[in-house]
């Protein structure tokens, strides 16, 4: 497109109407102050909770279900009323919230601990500092005065797979330690195993109380979209059937809330990117092909440059016969790959590691097969569509400067 092109697509973008009305109410980070379908979860975790409006150490919580489930959501929601409600009482009741997926916050005990007492408003160097002399500035402020403090660790079993967790071990065993303060532990986790993995110390004391957030089913989806729905979309924009489609959509692995409202939000997206005055039902089917190239796009790209290059001579070799590939051919591919690249060439065994891990990642599919007197071999083949494939040779041939 020339200049004036460009200027004037921009121009018109300027005056198109759109079919949303405000678009943030089907953003995965807003949060909604009506919770359907979870009255029953957001209840038990408030009366878990509610002693510590009394000065009563309350239970410690273990929450559990698949993502999308709602736990985060739900309790936010308890704790934004907690924290009120102890604000307009004066009641000593302090709140953490952390996310152990994040980078630089649970990467280390230090770091985790070092975070909380930032969060008392004290200043305490990033490392440096021995793991003990932080857990004792901790204490200290802690124990200043007669308080609840109720620590929500939101995807513990993030920080578990990275650090271990004796850090839980040590968390809920300062109570011993604490003679005004009581620490209370609500720990989240998206994995359904987590605690059956923990030492049976951590385990019995971190699940003092569990509670368990199953999957939505398909209605339930449809009555969360809906609501958001009406407040993101224009009055009768949305057609016949949106909704519930989008909601079976998401219920189809399990029923993941998150998932449903990406899907109703990229299909508005694309509705409005094509000038639409109404949101018909083949944009879900659009969005649902979009997310899922987005998706395998993202894990291609973050792949070491090794993995990439055995990918590239997968895709190189479909290309050229429609059969199954066999490793022996990728090795050929790959080797030469290597040398355009300058990277250094792996043994053939590395690669066939390499080749199980995308296998792994759901990229390709290798089934081990026997060759008779030639001995194993993998037959590979595509676990994506194909059609990605031309786009995708392209992208990672660039960001290997081929
Ligand atoms: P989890 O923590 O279980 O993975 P979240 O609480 O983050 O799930 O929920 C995922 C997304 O779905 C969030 O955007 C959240 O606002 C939304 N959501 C989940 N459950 C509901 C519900 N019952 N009502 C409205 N929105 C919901
Ligand atoms: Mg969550």
């Amino acid at each position: 497109m020339v200049t004036e092109n460009i200027e004037s697509f921009l121009e018109k973008f300027l005056t198109r109407k759109s079919i949303f009305k405000d678009k943030k109410f089907l953003q995965v980070n807003y949060t909604p102050d009506n919770i359907p379908h979870r009255e029953v979860e957001i209840r038990e975790i408030a009366s878990i909770l509610a002693p510590s409006l009394r000065n009563e150490k309350p239970s410690n919580i273990f929450l559990y279900g698949k993502t999308g489930t709602g736990k985060t959501l739900s309790v936010l929601h308890v704790i934004k009323n907690l924290k009120r409600i102890a604000k307009n009482r004066k009641i000593n009741l302090d709140i953490a919230y952390l996310n152990c997926k994040l980078k630089k916050v649970a990467d280390t005990e230090y770091r985790l601990i070092a975070a909380l007492v930032r969060k008392f408003g004290e200043e305490v160097p990033f490392t440096g500092l021995p793991t003990e002399e932080i857990y004792k500035i901790f204490i200290n402020l802690l124990d200043g005065k007669k308080r609840n403090f109720i620590l929500v660790l939101d995807e513990i079993d993030q920080l578990v797979k990275k650090i271990g967790d004796e850090i839980l071990y040590n968390l809920t065993r300062l109570n011993s330690e604490l003679e005004k303060a009581q620490i209370t532990i609500v720990g989240i986790s998206n994995d359904l195993q987590f605690a059956n993995y923990l030492d049976p110390r951590v385990k019995s004391s971190l699940t003092e109380e569990d509670i368990n957030f199953p999957s939505y089913n398909a209605l339930q989806l449809q009555d969360i979209l809906a609501q958001r729905a009406k407040k993101a979309f224009k009055k009768g924009v949305i057609n016949e059937g949106v909704i519930s489609k989008c909601a079976a959509y998401a219920a189809r692995e399990h029923g993941d809330a998150r998932r449903a409202l990406n899907l109703l939000r990229v299909a508005g997206e694309l509705a409005d990117r094509n000038n639409e005055n109404n949101l018909s039902i083949t944009y879900i089917d659009k969005a649902e092909d979009k997310i899922e190239k987005d998706l395998i796009y993202e894990i291609i790209k973050t792949l070491p440059k090794q993995s990439q290059i055995s990918l590239l001579s997968i895709f190189k070799l479909y290309g050229k016969s429609n059969d199954k590939i066999l490793t022996g051919e990728v090795y050929g591919t790959y080797k030469n790959l290597c040398v355009s690249c300058g990277l250094k060439v792996l043994t053939q065994r590395r690669l066939s590691d390499l080749i199980s891990e995308l296998d792994l990642l759901g990229i390709i599919n290798a089934k081990v097969v026997s060759k008779g007197r030639y001995g194993r071999t993998r037959e590979i083949k595509l676990s994506i569509p194909d059609t990605n494939v031309p786009v995708l040779t392209k992208e990672i041939e660039a960001w290997l400067g081929l």
